[in-house]
């Protein structure tokens, strides 16, 4: 939790400190075509700091030397915890990257560019007009699995709130978006169930589904994230929200939460988060952080791990690897992927060191890591899917006995597709022959393997995985 974005520590000494509310520009990372760009001017604390803004100016630009200037006069004064003011100026016409300058002119005569954020260098948005829409098998349904909405909003890490999700959403394409609050920024019944009205709320499409990141104890009896989808109540989890940090024991371990997950088919939806995340050591003793373990993933009944985390970094590849390990020992667990954005819909923005300053990269932008999963014609999770695929970029699945492959021009050519084959306590790579083609079709059998599962990449660093597959008439199923 130190690490998300915060200016308003009433410390003294925090060089982060500023009387201002927190005021930024967001915008998606990529468009379908013919889609306009949403971009939001998002003012954060303005009830302690209320604030005027005059207007909004600035300039598209592209690598062909094209740009479009603007100027949107605002001329509002803004005093509520949360605003999400959506700004419309014009749109490049033409697809492809377009970078986008932008400045925020505010009380008297005050300019920043891009965000108020101390200390931290303004990055312009970065926005992928695409020239086709992502690849995705007919009939499955591509998602975010982990984000946060603006009901995380303490002192120290906010998300976007669920109208804004749902918009950003449907602008990159993305049919269902999993809405996984902290269970210690829930905090009860009645703030689960004011999410679940406001969901209700929305428009059909996407769809958002209610759920948690639910804090539990490992065997450790340390605090881990359990992923909840769809679950009717809330489940209680406040060991480590760092609220009650002289008592950060878990208040449930992880069998008795999923026990809490009710709904009316079984078995639940629950994932486990990130299980090898990195920490920092003052949330191991502070807050009593711990990781998910070979014993928690395989004697809990949970249906997968969310291994991939928003961007692919060490604990993407000790996750995997202990997902593996689970396939191997007969566990038939589901990869998933998911970013864990707290509202970043463009760049991630956190704190670097506690107190002292800011970071920006892209680990954590909501939608850019997928979980695909075949339409069933029900709310995503209602029923656990046999087979999906995780991607940041190209379509890999298992249908009709065949595994497919599907790219477009702004993914990038395939670099490699391979299979792997587990059998007796290791798995074996086959790489499928490829040339230049955007699309494959590959016959594929199980002859004596446990399961089956494929990865790929592509030349835009673009990656997919599936699940592994147990059976081909399983995969039939899809
Ligand atoms: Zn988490
Ligand atoms: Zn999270």
């Amino acid at each position: 939790m130190l690490h998300y974005a915060e200016t308003h520590f009433r410390l003294p000494f925090s060089r982060l400190y500023r009387k201002e509310p927190t005021i930024l520009i967001d915008a998606p990372f990529q468009v379908l075509p013919g889609l306009p760009c949403p971009v939001w001017l998002v003012i954060r604390k303005a009830h302690r700091f209320p604030v005027y803004i005059e207007e909004v100016y600035g300039e598209w630009k592209n690598a062909e030397g094209q740009s479009i200037s603007f100027k949107l006069p605002i001329q509002k004064k803004f005093s509520k915890p949360f605003h999400f003011e959506e700004l419309n100026f014009e749109n490049p016409l033409h697809p492809g990257l377009w970078m986008l300058n932008i400045f925020v002119k505010y009380e008297k005569n005050k300019v920043i560019e891009r965000w108020n954020y101390p200390l931290l260098p303004p990055k312009p948005l970065m926005i992928n007009f695409l020239k086709e829409p992502p690849p995705k098998p007919a009939g499955w349904l591509a998602g975010e699995t982990h984000c946060h909405s603006s009901f995380t909003s303490d002192s120290m890490e906010f998300g976007a709130s669920i109208a804004v999700l749902q918009k950003a959403a449907a602008t990159i394409g993305l049919d269902f978006v999993c809405v996984t609050d902290h269970s210690y920024d829930l905090r009860n019944e009645k703030k689960f169930q004011t999410l679940k009205e406001e969901i209700a709320a929305l428009l059909p499409h996407p769809i958002l589904i209610a759920g948690e990141e639910i804090s539990c104890g490992n065997s450790k009896n340390e605090n881990v994230h359990l992923l909840s989808f769809g679950n009717e109540n809330y489940i209680e989890g406040h060991g480590d929200g760092g609220r009650r940090w002289w008592n950060t024991k878990p208040d449930l371990k992880i069998a008795e939460a999923i026990n809490e997950y009710r709904r009316d088919s079984l078995p639940p939806a629950v994932f486990a988060a990130h299980p090898k995340l990195p920490m920092l050591s003052a949330e191991r003793l502070l807050l009593k952080r711990g990781n998910w373990s070979l014993k928690d993933l395989t004697e809990n009944n949970i249906q997968g791990i969310e291994f991939w985390n928003g961007f692919r970094g060490r604990d993407f590849y000790e996750g995997r690897a202990l997902w593996i390990k689970c396939l191997l020992a007969g566990h038939k667990l589901l990869p998933l992927g998911g970013n864990d954005a707290h509202g970043d819909l463009n760049c991630y923005t956190a704190i670097a060191k506690p107190l002292w300053s800011l970071k920006c990269n892209q680990e954590h932008v909501f939608g850019v890591v997928r979980t695909v999963i075949p339409g069933t014609g029900k709310a995503p999770f209602s029923e656990i899917p046999q087979n999906l695929y995780i991607t940041d970029g190209p379509a890999l699945w298992f249908e009709n006995g065949k595994l497919h492959a599907k790219s477009t021009e702004d993914i990038g050519k395939f670099l490699s597709i391979t299979i792997f084959r587990g059998k007796d306590f290791f798995e074996k790579k086959e790489e499928m022959p490829i040339n230049d083609s955007l699309d494959y079709i590959f016959e594929i059998s199980l002859t004596n393997s446990l399961y089956l599962r494929a990865e790929c990449e592509t030349s835009c660093g673009k990656f997919a995985m599936t699940s592994a597959i147990y059976s081909l008439p399983a995969a039939l199923e899809s």
